[in-house]
């Protein structure tokens, strides 16, 4: 078998076949049943040991749900069209949902648990002992059991169902675009394509369609927002005791709320960075001034092209060149057929790593077809997949990685990659759509979600001001003059932008984690620029810690402090220096 051959993955190594399936769902209800039977022996006085059983029996259940739902999750991504595998993944669903009712009294307990019995019983739990921790952070904003029932209940068809409208109305928006002189009827999705087009009128004709739909229902979308805001507050600041609105995402992330706020701030102060590169794209484009039509426009450049085998070979060298212990965590998901690259019909779209069971490597999917832009997500997974792998020595409990250091291997190994054909590659055009495509994610990731943010927190006082949807608007509008100055110019029906976000009302304050990870890579990155192989260790410890620590414990180990505006300044001077080398290339 040649690996450098695009094939399907081998699924063998969670299960031997979809048959075997059935004497795993047999074993999961067995061990479920003896989990049932601990419940009477839960106690605050009860044996350690005995507390410890228990935890490790839920660690028992959770690997085999995880080695079934990995399964069912992978055979139906490699082949959607396929009705056993769809059935398949839905009954594993329908499982898993019917066996976390069934040991919730186990986590229920422990957070209800006095601060002392708990400690006594967790002191010996290793590595246990974190996630055991984060699940009792918020019992200091826990109800009473009654009152955490009712909001529960009310919730289901209260603030839920308000967030189900707010997506059955914009899922079934339609848009109309007029294309090479046809009127094409598009998804939000097929419309936003546009955005990146080469020709400036359909760039312009896509945002303006997006929000003009979005603003016909602006009103209603933007009421269902403000009951979204005030039902976080009266919950969380009134009833649970939360300081600010932010806070409650901070506690579930375990960040410091002073680590966000210098983020937020640090994202502000240097505004000017990107706006600089907006100027710069500007002239490449050939405008006077970009519009905010153009944030994605292609620059034309050279469209280079790299065989599947070559990249590869580009990819593990790269990490080799870095670590070889990466190199051999990358190069084992080839070995051992954990790799799904080919396009094929049905096949799911995108890429992603999964990182199933702690010590299985994980596995990767990957739709290569050989564009550069490919060989930069093939390096991103399989960063992925080495974090996994360094932190397969944790529980299953454990070793994913925390939201705000998800990001952090994939990143850099993207940044690995970049640096390295950014040292080889010969061709001007080539070193320039390099580096434009990194700045483009970059601002994408970092600046507009930190915006977002910034948004959300006057956006959640302002509501609860009793202030009405246009001046949310305004604010919105300021918002954007701030982030890009006099760079860009905002054309009015960008008022309606906030309206289309779907994390500010699914999940408030989500977005920040990605300008946190963002970041911090590139600030890390910086880093392994001035402390060449010094910096190794520390980093390859980073990742080994999976998601068993605090992230800032496992940062401040690393010499990191995440509430120092220095640390957070050090990511955009990484951005700064790639806008210098791009203005230098402007003046060849
Ligand atoms: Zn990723």
């Amino acid at each position: 078998m040649n690996p450098d051959e695009m094939t399907r993955w081998d699924l063998s190594d969670l299960l031997p076949s979809p048959e075997a399936a059935d004497d795993a769902i047999a074993e999961l209800e067995r061990l479920v049943g003896e989990m049932e039977a601990l419940r009477d022996r839960l106690s605050p006085d009860m044996p350690e040991e005995e507390f410890l059983a228990a935890v490790r029996q839920y660690e028992a259940i959770t690997l085999a749900l995880h080695r079934l739902a990995g399964y069912a999750y992978l055979w139906f991504a490699e082949d959607t069209q396929d009705q056993r595998a769809l059935a398949f993944r839905s009954k594993i669903e329908q499982l898993g949902a019917e066996i976390q009712n069934r040991v919730l009294f186990f986590s229920l307990w422990w957070k209800g648990l006095d601060d002392t019995p708990a400690q006594r019983l967790m002191r010996n739990a290793g590595d246990y002992r974190y996630f055991l921790e984060s699940l009792r952070r918020f019992k200091p904003h826990t109800l009473t059991e009654p009152e955490e029932r009712i909001i529960n209940i009310k919730d289901v068809n209260g603030v839920n169902a308000l967030i189900t409208l707010y997506d059955m109305i914009t899922n079934r928006f339609t848009f109309e675009l007029e294309v090479d002189g046809e009127k094409k009827r598009l998804t939000r999705e097929e419309l936003m394509v546009y955005v990146r087009d080469p020709r400036p009128e359909l760039r312009a004709a896509a945002y303006q369609e997006l929000y003009r739909v979005y603003g016909e229902q602006g009103n209603l979308l933007g009421q269902i927002y403000a009951y979204r805001v005030r039902d976080w507050y009266n919950e969380n600041l009134r009833l649970r005791h939360f300081a600010t609105p932010i806070a409650v995402r901070n506690l579930l992330n375990d960040i410091p709320d002073a680590a966000v706020d210098t983020l937020l701030d640090i994202c502000r102060e240097n505004a000017s960075v990107f706006q600089r590169y907006f100027r710069l794209k500007a002239r490449w484009l050939g405008m006077d001034r970009l519009r905010r039509y153009d944030i994605y426009a292609p620059i034309a450049g050279a469209e280079k092209s790299y065989e599947y085998a070559e990249a590869i070979d580009l990819v593990l060298d790269t990490y080799q060149a870095f670590s070889p212990e990466m190199a051999e965590h990358a190069r084992r998901v080839f070995a051992e057929r954990h790799i799904d690259a080919e396009v094929r019909p049905g096949k799911q779209g995108g890429a992603f790593s999964y990182g199933v069971l702690p010590g299985l490597t994980p596995y990767v999917l990957l739709n290569y077809t050989g564009k550069a832009r490919d060989v930069a997500v093939m390096a991103h997974e399989l960063g992925h997949a080495i974090h996994s792998s360094l932190a397969g020595h944790h529980s299953v409990l454990t070793f994913h990685p925390s939201l705000p250091l998800a990001e952090t291997a994939s990143v850099f190994g993207e940044m690995l990659l970049t640096d390295r054909l950014l040292r080889e590659e010969e061709d001007e055009a080539v070193r320039r759509d390099l580096l434009v495509a990194v700045l483009d994610d970059a601002y994408a990731t970092v600046m507009r979600q930190a915006y977002f943010a910034l948004f959300e927190r006057e956006a959640h006082d302002l509501v609860n001001q009793g202030r009405t949807i246009d001046e949310l608007c305004e604010r919105y509008m300021g918002n954007l003059t701030e982030q890009f100055g006099d760079a860009v110019e905002i054309s009015d029906e960008f008022r309606w932008e906030w309206v289309s976000i779907p994390h500010i009302y699914h999940t408030p304050f989500y977005v920040y984690a990605y300008s946190f990870g963002q970041l911090l890579v590139l600030s890390l990155y910086q880093r392994y620029k001035e402390e060449g192989e010094t910096f190794k260790p520390a980093y390859l410890k980073i990742l080994a810690y999976g998601g068993s620590e605090s992230p800032q414990r496992i940062l401040s180990e690393a010499g990191i402090d995440i509430t120092s505006p220095e640390f957070w300044r050090g990511g955009f001077d990484v951005i700064s220096g790639m806008i210098d080398e791009l203005e230098a290339m402007e003046k060849k």
